[in-house]
């Protein structure tokens, strides 16, 4: 309500938020979040939640006319189309030569994400998180965090057996005939489920294709999990449609201006709330296009310079191999993916096998591979367009390529194949314009002290993405969730 008191604010109802909003009600604090998209928890006009991802439509992405989607092309046909404008679940954010793909709603990215759950190795961890305890990670907080996410692995009998999977078998195949190490990669989708689809029990979800703009059945998706339990212990409320604008302080605590959106993206109302602590949890791109402009424009004049710095995609890079006709990948494949094949150490790049969940046999392999890319961006304030800018270029993305061929150009000399050039345009390889993995913006002991608390603000806390400088060298969300654990305790401990 406008003009109201809050202890606790949380921007966003993600991996970071959604952490925090749990531990700081248990510990007996009263935590009200703002989440700029829908609740998705109704019904549309087909009687499901979420639109399928062969199908878009109106749910399916965030205030656009046209979907924007990662695969743009498909044998030659392009396959966006039009569609009414509406707070859908997808955002594609277009900035500085890259679209970064967001979700949107409460849950945040857990909406619309693959599932895949990796802890990365723990050599790694020095080079992703240089100045947090490994040890306490490894034993606490990334065990606590896989645990709630209700984190678990394909079982590796079914995997063997089942038609849905047989694009990972056959990607599986041909990455240890080129002697890479393959590994199966957990996820949180419930596997007894997907067995129940598979045998015909159940109404289908991983198997009908759903992922990219929602779930609607197996997955173990935030509203299940965290906030689930954060919802239980009676002290979180949640703002579906309210966008934070500006937190500037005022007596002690933060004057907070929140938007009320309707599912046009039109404000409705402008409200004013007093917070005593506020915490940045809108996402890697969220997070850091606010503190930069609040920054910018004064309303937050004591962050530090490190605010917007050491931003990078995790060097997320796709391409399709084209197989041989006697190497079918399956007509039915899983949309949860459950495959990886890690060339780190040697080629700096880390693959999952993806599927192509079109219905069709494609005799395509596809991969989002993951890689160690040097580069990083900035996000500057604009004063002259009042705009926050964010600049990467696509050029920066050889060296992801570079690193992925390292993989790819391998398997295809040994299995006599080519690339696809049918699936980000015509005759291109590498789909290099996007990430669905931002990270950084806001890094933790630059932007912040070693436990995400803002520098020049008391009571201004970042617990999500932006905290990350770049790169995790897998799938990051696991390390987002155990890092928001391993603040959030410090934090109540000696702040509250
Ligand atoms: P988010 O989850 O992005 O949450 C931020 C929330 O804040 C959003 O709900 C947003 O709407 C809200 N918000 C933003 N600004 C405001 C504002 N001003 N006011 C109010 N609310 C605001 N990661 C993996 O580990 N495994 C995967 O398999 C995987 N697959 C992915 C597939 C796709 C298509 C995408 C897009 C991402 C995928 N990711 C995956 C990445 C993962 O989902 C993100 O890293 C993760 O969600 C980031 O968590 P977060 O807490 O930093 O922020």
């Amino acid at each position: 309500e406008p003009g109201a008191q809050v202890t606790a604010l949380v921007i966003g109802t993600g991996y970071g938020g959604s952490v925090t909003a749990l531990r700081l009600a248990q510990a007996g604090v009263d935590v009200h979040m703002v989440e700029m998209g829908m609740a998705w928890d109704t019904p549309g006009t087909d009687g499901k939640i979420f639109a399928n991802t062969t199908s878009p439509d109106y749910r399916s992405f965030w205030l656009r006319t046209r979907t924007k989607q990662p695969l743009s092309n498909f044998l030659g046909f392009p396959l966006d189309r039009d569609v009414p404008r509406y707070t859908g679940i997808l955002d594609a954010e277009e900035m500085g030569g890259i679209v970064v793909y967001q979700g949107r709603g409460v849950g945040g990215g857990s909406l619309v994400n693959g599932g895949m759950a990796v802890t990365p190795e723990r050599s790694r961890f020095p080079g992703v998180l240089p100045s947090v305890d490994a040890d306490e990670m490894y034993e606490v907080y990334y065990p606590r965090a896989n645990s709630t996410l209700g984190v678990a692995t394909i079982d590796p009998a079914w995997f063997e057996t089942t038609e849905a999977y047989k694009y990972a078998r056959v990607g599986r195949k041909h990455a240890q005939r080129s002697n890479f190490r393959f590994m199966f990669v957990p996820n949180v989708y419930d596997w007894d489920y997907m067995k129940q689809e598979a045998a015909g029990a159940v109404t289908k979800s991983a198997l009908a294709g759903e992922i990219l703009y929602g779930n609607n059945h197996g997955k173990k998706s935030l509203p299940k999990t965290y906030l689930a339990q954060a919802r239980a212990t009676g002290r979180v409320t949640i703002s579906p449609l309210h966008r934070v604008t500006s937190v500037t302080p005022a007596g002690g605590g933060y004057t907070v201006t929140i938007e009320q959106l309707d599912t046009s993206g039109a404000v409705t109302t402008t409200k004013t709330v007093r917070a005593q602590r506020v915490f940045f949890a809108a996402g890697s791109v969220g997070t850091s296009k606010l503190l930069v402009r609040l920054k910018g424009t004064g309303a937050l004049p004591g962050l530090n310079n490190e605010v917007g710095n050491g931003w990078g995609e995790n060097g997320n890079v796709m391409c399709g191999r084209a197989n041989h006709l006697w190497d079918p990948t399956g007509a039915l494949q899983s949309s949860i993916p459950t495959a990886g094949i890690d060339n780190w150490a040697a080629g700096g790049a880390f693959a999952e096998v993806a599927p192509l969940p079109t219905g069709i046999e494609t005799w395509a392999s596809f991969y989002l591979s993951i890689t160690k890319n040097p580069h990083r961006g900035r996000f500057t304030w604009n004063a002259a367009t009042g705009k926050v800018d964010l600049d990467w270029q696509t050029a920066w993305k050889q060296p992801s390529i570079t690193m992925a061929k390292s993989i790819f150009d391998k398997i295809n000399a040994t299995e006599g194949t080519i690339y696809r050039t049918d699936l980000f345009g015509t005759y291109k390889i590498w789909g290099d314009h996007l990430t669905y993995h931002p990270l950084g913006g806001a890094v933790l002991d630059k932007a912040t002290d070693n436990y995400g608390r803002l520098h020049g603000h008391p009571g201004l806390y970042v617990t999500d993405g932006a905290l990350i400088p770049g790169n995790v060298s897998v799938n990051p969300f696991v390390t987002i969730t155990a890092l928001a654990e391993r603040n959030i305790e410090k934090v109540i401990a000696e702040d509250f």
